[in-house]
Parts: structure tokens; C-alpha cells; sequence
């Protein structure tokens, strides 16, 4: 059994965390900080964010692209911690950021690995941070006394002034993070809303996605629910075996899975348009003067050089037309009608909430009412600090969720002081 003692105790050495030791450091050099992380090393869901790029941020961050109960705290945290705050933390951190034509944010290196280097090159350098890798903590008594295990079952004793809890949350758990943040505040009594994944593909039951499978298109996705548009966003689709995928779906998630928790029995869609950049009408009018111009070909080549081959077939088995030897100049008026409205409006049926697998976010977390957002502390009590996932916000896909994983870690870093 060892004892160690500490100024602050960070339980969580993932974004937030991180960014809480450096800023930590920032303040108060002279501060003695633990972060303790049940990895073996820290950082390893940020090495894998934006496909190892690192979306950490976005132009265009504002609240409402934000959800759950402290959404609605956070709009003067946004006016002061904005995206030119956050590039300029990390710039005087070392660390040099571009953004893409949607305003989202990327290191100039392009990798993942430069956040992490810069964060860690910097509390190593100018502060007095341990890293306590291969460390799980499992109580937190009062004082604070945080008795923690070690892989190799040997048990460490912290004690701290300040605690942070920054564990995350329980999405895409083959990244280690499976949650165990909320038996921490469970043994508490800090309350927490419902979790359910976010930023996650969508399961739909439909067998034109075995076909489907491994395509990626462009294109409109809208959520309908009783046949009115609830959300849509544009990007690419990407299809697997069982679900729509990529960003724009992703947006889409979080809406899908609240449908499915909420037991309602209306009538839920997920609609492709992938043709975007043509109207209902222009759409139609196009395939029209097509199959006049190629009315010599089969149906099997009318699509080429506007769609995927697969798209193209599985276009035409929704719509019932089996035979694709026939010549294009046989579609007839109905057929011309239910081609042109299933490129424009290609239903999907999501068939069950989506598992936390392969989720990018968890919705739901620490409720408002637990927390004080001037300093991001406990409102039961006093020096326990949260931050990034483990709160009840979640944001859209694009850098939002750093975002907030940073900032959350610069409040409280503020609020400790020293
Ligand atoms: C594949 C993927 C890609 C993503 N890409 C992006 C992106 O490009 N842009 C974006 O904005 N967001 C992205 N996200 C979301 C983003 O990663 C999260 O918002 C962010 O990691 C949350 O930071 P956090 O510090 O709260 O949690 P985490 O980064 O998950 O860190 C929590 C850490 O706490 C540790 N821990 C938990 N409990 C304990 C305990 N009891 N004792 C010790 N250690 C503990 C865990 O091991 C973990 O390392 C992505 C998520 C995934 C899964």
C-alpha cells in the first residue's frame, strides 16, 4: 500500500483531464497534481478523435448545437470560451490549428498526437504533474482520500485538496472508457440523467444494405417522424450491413435514440436525398430527357456516370423493377415517377436504438442542478470539481465535444486557482 499526497487529484487522464492539469499549470505552477488514469497510458480516446486527426474545436460553436440538462447554462461560457479562445490556448501551448471549409479545427500536423505532445510537453516542462497510469480509482472519501487499485492489484492511497472528476463517459467503451465515472458519483449521491449513446450509426432494417454495404455517397439525410422532417444535415453517407453511417447520420442519432427510449409508436424514417442538387421537379425533368437520350441502353447502364453501380441497383430493386436487360426507353410514366421520388426521398426504418459501441458521445451525465457552472464544482461539495463527458451536455459532431472536454478543464483549473 503506498500513501501520496497531493494538491490536486485528477481522476481521468483523457481530453478533459489533460487540459485541466495544463491549465492547472497555466495558473499555478507550483501546484502538485495527480492524474490518475486506468490506462496505461493517457490520452488514448483522443488519439483516436477525427480518425487521428483531432477535430478539437469549430468556428462555428454556439448553443445550439449543444444538448442535455446544462445545455442551456453554457451560453455565457460560449461568448468567453470561443473558438479563437481555444486556438489561442492551445497556440500559446505550442500547438498550431487550421480549420476546413465547415469552420471545423484540426492541428496543422494533422494528427491527434500533436494535442496530446502539446499538453503533456507542458505540464512536464513548467508544473509539477505525475502521471499514475495502470490506476483505477474506486472511492472517493471525504477529505479527500481517493483509494485507488493498480493493474497489478496493488492499492495506492491519495489524498487531495481538490478533486476532479473528468472519467468520461461509457461510449465506445474498446477505448477503455466504460463508465466507471458514474459508480464514482453513484457512491456520491450525485445524480446523473439517463445515458444513451450519441454520434453513432443507425440500425435500420433493410436488406438493400447488403448490397449497400461499403458504399459512400453524398447526399441530404433527413429524421421523419409521422412524415415531417424533425432534422436534416448534408454530407457523406456511408453505408454497412446493418446501418447508415457517417457524419451527417451521426447528427441524426441522438434524435433516433431518444424516439426508441421514448416508447412512442408513431411513425419513424430515415430519408436520403441523393441528389441534393437537383429539385423534386428538376430531378424528375433530368431523368426524363435521359432515358430520351439513352433509351437505347439497358436499364443497367442508364445510371452510369451519375450513380454508384451498387446505388444504381439497389435504386431500382426498391422500386420493384427486376429486369435490367430491358432497354431504358421502356420505363414507363409510373416507373420514371418512383425512380425520380426515391432518389430525392429514399426511406430508411431504424429498427432499434443503437448500443454505446460504437458511439462517439454519451447524452446525459451530471444534471444541472449538481453543478456550479461559474466554477464547474459541486454544489454538495466543495473542491470536487467536473469536467468534459461525464456532464449532462453533449454536442453535434465537428469539434463541439472537445470543445466543451477543454474548456470544462480550463473552468475548473481557474476555479482551483492557487
Ligand atoms: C472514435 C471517436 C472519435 C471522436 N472524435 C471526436 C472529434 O474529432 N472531435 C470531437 O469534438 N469529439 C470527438 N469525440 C468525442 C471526444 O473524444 C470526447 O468528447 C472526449 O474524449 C471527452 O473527454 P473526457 O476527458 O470527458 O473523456 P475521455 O477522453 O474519455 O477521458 C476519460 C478518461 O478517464 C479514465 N477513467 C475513467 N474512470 C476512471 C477511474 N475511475 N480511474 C481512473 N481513470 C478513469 C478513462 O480511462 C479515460 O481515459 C470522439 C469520440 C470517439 C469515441
Amino acid at each position: 500500500m503506498n500513501f501520496l499526497k497531493y494538491d490536486v487529484a485528477i481522476i481521468g487522464g483523457g481530453c478533459s483531464g489533460l487540459m485541466t492539469a495544463t491549465a492547472i499549470v497555466k495558473n499555478n505552477p507550483k501546484l502538485k497534481v495527480v492524474l490518475i488514469e486506468k490506462n496505461a497510458k493517457v490520452g488514448r480516446k483522443l488519439l483516436a478523435t477525427g480518425n487521428g486527426r483531432c477535430n478539437l474545436s469549430n468556428e462555428h460553436i454556439s448553443p445550439e448545437f449543444y444538448f442535455g440538462s446544462c445545455a442551456k447554462h453554457l451560453h455565457n461560457v460560449w461568448e468567453q470560451y470561443n473558438c479563437d479562445f481555444i486556438r489561442k490556448y492551445f497556440s500559446d501551448l505550442g500547438l498550431l490549428t487550421v480549420s476546413d471549409n465547415e469552420g471545423r479545427i484540426y492541428p496543422v500536423s494533422n494528427s491527434a498526437s500533436s494535442v496530446l505532445e502539446c499538453m503533456r510537453n507542458y505540464y512536464h516542462y513548467f508544473g509539477n504533474v505525475d502521471e499514475l497510469c495502470n490506476t483505477v480509482v474506486k472511492t472517493i472519501k471525504s477529505g479527500y482520500l481517493l483509494e485507488c487499485i493498480r493493474t497489478d492489484n496493488d492499492t495506492v492511497r491519495i489524498s487531495a485538496k481538490y478533486v476532479v472528476l473528468a472519467c468520461g463517459g461509457k461510449s465506445s467503451p474498446k477505448l477503455s472508457t466504460d463508465g466507471l465515472g458514474y459508480d464514482l458519483l453513484n457512491s456520491l449521491y450525485i445524480r446523473t440523467s439517463v445515458l444513451f449513446p450519441s454520434l453513432v450509426p443507425i440500425t435500420c432494417n433493410d436488406k438493400l444494405l447488403n448490397l449497400l454495404k461499403g458504399v459512400r455517397i453524398k447526399g441530404n439525410v433527413s429524421l421523419m417522424i409521422d412524415g415531417n422532417i424533425v432534422a436534416r444535415h448534408n454530407g457523406e453517407i456511408q453505408f454497412t450491413e446493418k446501418a447508415l453511417s457517417g457524419i451527417c447520420v451521426f447528427q441524426l442519432s441522438r434524435l433516433v435514440n431518444e424516439y426508441f427510449m421514448s416508447k412512442k409508436q408513431t411513425d419513424i424514417k430515415i430519408a436520403l436525398d441523393i441528389l441534393p442538387q437537383f429539385s423534386k421537379q428538376e430531378c424528375k425533368a433530368f431523368l426524363v430527357s435521359r432515358v430520351q437520350h439513352f433509351g437505347k441502353y439497358t436499364l443497367d447502364n442508364l445510371f452510369d456516370g451519375l450513380l454508384q453501380k451498387k446505388i444504381a441497383l439497389a435504386l431500382y430493386r426498391k422500386c420493384g423493377i427486376t429486369d435490367l436487360n430491358r432497354k431504358s426507353a421502356t420505363l414507363n410514366k409510373k416507373e420514371i415517377q418512383l425512380l425520380s421520388d426515391t432518389l430525392k426521398q429514399w426511406e430508411f426504418i431504424p429498427t432499434s436504438a443503437s448500443s454505446f459501441e460504437n458511439a462517439q458521445i454519451t447524452a446525459g451525465g451530471i444534471i444541472s442542478s449538481e453543478i456550479d457552472f461559474t466554477k464547474m464544482e459541486s454544489v454538495r461539495y466543495k473542491h470536487l470539481y467536473f469536467g468534459g463527458e461525464i456532464i449532462d451536455i453533449d454536442g453535434l459532431c465537428g469539434g463541439y465535444n472537445l470543445h466543451w472536454a477543454w474548456c470544462s478543464g480550463i473552468i475548473v483549473a481557474r476555479a482551483i486557482g492557487g
